[in-house]
């Protein structure tokens, strides 16, 4: 083709300009770090953006789902799913607990509420459910399971920054929601992310967890802790990209419609479905060779596009439960739908400065293999 690649992402970028006049004032104040200006105003524009009452700041999405897990005291067992990226199963396994891992549903690919209750033991202590691509949890159900049996519920968001559920954030679900903000996400800050909660008495202790366990009010260091503080430069990029990010999430609007107009009546191709009640935020676009065969055709148009220099993502395989690390403590998992899903999904590049040309083009190559 003679083009330039195409990516399943490409991170946003604003203009030079901009984000150096945001960063110009750090000469001068040389706080850099350990939650200056920059860090307290991209925390109060979060807090109104995405309409919670707190928002606590990370240097990754991953540290911030380590410190949840550790400010709500979690032990023994957790409830989640396998199809997710590495980081939700590892965050479960590094801080000491075991993941117990339930099925999907196979229309949009989030935890199947029926199975929940499957799973529960005198060990478990909380539900760790992901939002995937742009679909939501059944979080009005997932909420009464939790409340029936004295759960905790951590929300794994890192797909779904500023997605709302009945006009309600996606924030304000459960005890604690992650988002991640690195740059392939659809609101980042190159590396970061950010937990969102009620419940005001967590406010110190994620401050103390992410500075190395130290106390807020004394010398005292009361939690083991981490260095997982956002920078001032990080925290710079965000409130750049919080500037211009309803205008990315219609450019990936336009993308998403564009894309379902060329490929819903496809027979044998899976699309998650539109619901009513979801204010989407367009963060991927995954289609599902639904046929037996569909492994094979998967990677069939996988292959095709690389010719054409367009690099779909199998996304998510291989699931997180048969990772090495599952494996060697024997951690099993019965998940048909999920593994069904993992085999046959792919994730086409979806960012807001794809052109629509393109889309045509990768259309045409799924719909002609
Ligand atoms: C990106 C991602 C994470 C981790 O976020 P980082 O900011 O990269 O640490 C966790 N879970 C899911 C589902 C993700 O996609």
């Amino acid at each position: 083709m003679g083009k330039s690649s195409i990516f399943v992402t490409e991170p946003t970028m604003p203009e030079m300009q901009e984000y150096i006049t945001e960063i110009s004032d750090l000469w001068n104040s040389r706080q850099l770090t350990n939650s200056g200006r920059k860090h307290i105003e991209l925390q109060q524009k979060l807090t109104e953006y995405l309409n919670v009452k707190n928002v606590s700041l990370f240097a990754n999405g991953h540290l911030a789902l380590e410190a949840a897990i550790q400010a709500l005291k979690l032990s023994g067992e957790i409830i989640t799913t396998p199809f997710t990226f590495a980081s939700t199963t590892q965050a479960i396994l590094r801080c000491g607990l075991k993941p117990v891992f339930c099925d999907i549903k196979s229309d949009d690919y989030t935890i199947d509420c029926n199975k929940i209750e499957n799973y529960i033991t005198e060990n478990t202590s909380a539900i760790i459910p992901v939002h995937v691509f742009s679909n939501l949890c059944d979080v009005e159900k997932i909420q009464e399971i939790a409340n029936k049996h004295k759960l905790k519920i951590i929300y794994d968001a890192a797909h779904s920054f500023g997605e709302s559920y009945n006009g309600t954030s996606i924030g304000q679900f459960g005890d604690i929601t992650m988002f991640s903000f690195h740059a392939t996400k659809v609101f980042h800050t190159v590396e970061g992310g950010c937990l969102t909660f009620s419940d005001k008495k967590l406010v110190n202790i994620l401050d103390e967890i992410k500075q190395f366990g130290q106390s807020s009010t004394s010398s005292l260091f009361a939690h083991l802790g981490t260095n997982a503080k956002m920078s001032e430069f990080h925290a710079a990029m965000g409130i750049c990209n919080l500037r211009h990010l309803n205008d990315y999430i219609t450019k990936r609007k336009n993308i998403v419609l564009k894309y379902r107009s060329r490929l819903t009546k496809k027979p044998g191709i899976h699309l998650s479905p539109i619901k009513k009640e979801i204010e989407y935020n367009y963060s991927y676009f995954p289609i599902l060779f639904n046929t037996n065969e569909g492994g094979n055709i998967r990677d069939a148009v996988y292959t095709e596009l690389a010719k054409n220099n367009i690099y779909a993502k199998k996304y998510f395989s291989p699931l997180t439960s048969d990772f090495k690390c599952c494996k060697k403590m024997n951690i099993k998992a019965f998940v048909p739908n999920a593994r069904y899903i993992s085999e046959r999904i792919l994730v086409l590049p979806c960012y807001p400065d794809l052109d629509l040309e393109n889309i045509d083009t990768i259309c045409d190559i799924i719909l002609n293999t």
